[in-house]
């Protein structure tokens, strides 16, 4: 398995804020590559399925809601240590913890409309990336 890859999304609430150039920015200034990218926008039956671990929370009706009200920016990204490297980029879930520097201090709201997305495992990562993208669409 490629462990040096992560999978990310900028999140409709930083598409609509204008957000998605500072946060390539700042994705590409942390020194990671883009293998894969698109704008595109998850059906309801997408975000559940991405979100299925989290199906029986309370906030799961809102989470897809918010996921599918807009477009989005899938992308995976490598790096040595990605997975890692990269959680510690956008910082905590939600914003009002996440360390100074990091996206979600810059370019979050609130704990669920937190800007960015980033695979908290290897094995996630592999399978985020797989759900977004088909082989001839990663470099
Ligand atoms: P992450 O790995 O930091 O993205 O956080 P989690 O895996 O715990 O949660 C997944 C996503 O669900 C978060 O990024 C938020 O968009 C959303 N979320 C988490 N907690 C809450 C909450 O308490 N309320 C709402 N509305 N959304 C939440």
């Amino acid at each position: 398995m490629i462990t040096n890859r992560t999978f990310t999304m900028i999140k409709p609430d930083a598409v609509e804020n204008g957000h998605i150039g500072g946060i390539l920015e700042k994705i590409s200034s942390a020194g990671f590559k883009i293998v894969a990218m698109k704008y595109t926008q998850l059906s309801t039956r997408d975000a559940e399925a991405f979100y299925a671990v989290h199906s029986e929370r309370p906030f799961f009706g809102e989470l897809v809601e918010f996921m599918t009200r807009g477009p989005i920016v899938a992308a995976i990204l490598e790096k040595d240590n990605a997975v890692e490297d990269f959680r510690a980029l956008i910082g905590a879930t939600n914003p009002a913890e996440a360390a100074e520097g990091t996206i979600r201090k810059l370019f979050a709201t609130s704990i669920g409309e937190n800007a960015v997305h980033g695979s908290d495992s290897d094995e996630n990562a592999a399978i985020e990336g797989a759900f977004h993208f088909s082989g001839r669409e990663i470099f």
